[in-house]
């Protein structure tokens, strides 16, 4: 029997637009490990009318809801009292918890004395089971409410994560279909209308996978699940044929985990040549852990003056064909590679806006080289006036996916 999970994200500044719910998400991807999936997340704010009604409708509905926020001392942290109401139980004091709560303090500042109003952290809706908290003052608490198993965690999303390993974690893993697998495929420079036209059978309700099509920085996964992992497999293959000359790689991980893994895999060392992206491929590049095995080094040659010095380009090139060239961009590609002894070397030149650009040459036009073993190749494309944040972003993901293609052809087949 699938259960039916629901997540309840609570705060004021979450309606309000202050914050960003991040703990919905959080908790969904940790569901889905446990074998979980989450049919609705609702965010509501901390009036209790609307909180109650919140809270009532998704236990009317699930098997499992878990709600985050609103566990704190102060007037307006009422999740302990909308849970009371709508299960119809009273709120009552509880001695062990309220202790807990004391040591936490205690910990934090042994010389201070705990403020009264606290001791509403100790309240619970009665035939709770408290959840303590050791990492703060907040304890979260499990209560079945219309027959759902409600969750209360904290907002805090440190505390959130270890209350969800410490508790929540080892009590679902029982109750998730462990057996729920997915299978992701990632593509990069097809429409996603396209795709999803492409992919529209495979997509239809009841059948025993589910396809879900998602976009990310311009990044499409598609990801498919289901109890049996052959036929999970089998859609899988029909999938890849689709998707075809744009499927960039398969599995869980980040495009940038799938270039470091390759480049390993192939001994290949690589250096970076960036200029627009001030070093964001390095960054993206070197969040991967086992990265040094084959980075030698990233240069950030913003100005002339800099791709000529540090990567020794000519100064000829730079002055007939400016500094966003394909001539350029092989250039310092090549500069990287000889001045760190990389058998790899990637480069980037290009207009991010919002000034900058020409006709010829507007905000967007992008110049890539790339180098293996002293062969070159380089591209020029344009991806828009997409503003410089979100242009920067794919950017950096394009010069990873030519990467890919070249560590991938390097690779006995
Ligand atoms: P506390 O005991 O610290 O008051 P709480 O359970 O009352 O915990 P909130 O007061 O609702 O939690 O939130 C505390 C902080 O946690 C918020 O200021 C916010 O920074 C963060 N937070 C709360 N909810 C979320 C959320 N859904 N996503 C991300 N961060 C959140
Ligand atoms: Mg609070």
């Amino acid at each position: 029997m699938t259960q039916r999970v629901e997540i309840l994200a609570i705060g004021d500044e979450l309606v309000h637009g202050r914050i960003r719910d991040t703990n919905s998400a959080w908790l969904a991807n940790a569901l889905a490990l446990v074998g979980l999936e989450v049919a609705r997340i609702s965010v509501v704010g901390d009036g209790e009318a609307e909180l109650v009604a919140a809270l009532t409708g998704a236990c009317e509905r699930s098997d499992i809801v878990i709600a985050t926020g609103g566990l704190g001392p102060t007037e307006d942290d009422r999740t302990r009292r909308a849970a009371a109401r709508a299960a119809g139980v009273e709120l009552a004091f509880d001695e062990a918890a309220w202790q807990q709560v004391l040591a936490v303090f205690r910990g934090y500042a042994p010389q201070r004395d705990v403020p009264p109003s606290n001791r509403r952290q100790a309240e619970f809706p009665r035939g709770a089971r408290v959840l303590r908290n050791r990492w703060g003052s907040a304890p979260g608490f499990a209560l079945t409410i219309k027959g759902c198993t409600f969750y209360a965690l904290p907002g805090v999303p440190r505390e959130l994560w270890a209350m969800w390993a410490a508790h929540l974690e080892p009590e679902l893993a029982a109750s998730g279909d462990a057996s729920l697998r997915g299978h992701s495929l990632h593509a990069v420079g097809c429409p996603e209308a396209l795709l999803g036209e492409a992919l529209a059978e495979f997509m239809s309700e009841g059948g025993p996978t589910r396809v879900g099509i998602t976009a990310s920085g311009g990044q499409l996964t598609v990801r498919v699940v289901g109890a049996e992992w052959s036929v999970v497999q089998g859609v899988a293959a029909s999938i890849r044929l689709r998707i075809g000359e744009f499927l960039v790689y398969e599995g869980d991980h980040s495009l940038a985990e799938e270039v470091v893994h390759k480049l390993i895999e192939s001994g290949v060392t690589l250096a970076l040549a960036e200029s627009c992206t001030g070093g964001l491929l390095a960054a993206e590049l070197t969040e991967v852990p086992g990265i040094s095995a084959v980075l030698l080094a990233g240069f950030v040659t913003y100005s002339d003056a800099a791709k000529v010095r540090d990567l020794g380009v000519d100064a000829a090139l730079l002055e007939t064909h400016g500094a966003v060239s394909v001539e350029v961009a092989e250039a310092m590609a090549l500069g990287a590679a000889r001045r760190t002894g990389a058998r790899a070397a990637v480069s980037i030149t290009g207009i991010a806006g919002p000034g900058g650009g020409t006709a010829e040459k507007p905000v967007g036009t992008l110049c890539f080289g790339l180098c293996l073993d002293g062969l070159t190749e380089t591209v020029e494309c344009r991806l828009g006036n997409l503003g410089r944040g979100l242009l920067r972003q794919r950017t950096v993901r394009e010069a990873l996916v030519r990467l890919h293609r070249m560590v991938l052809r390097s690779l006995p087949k």
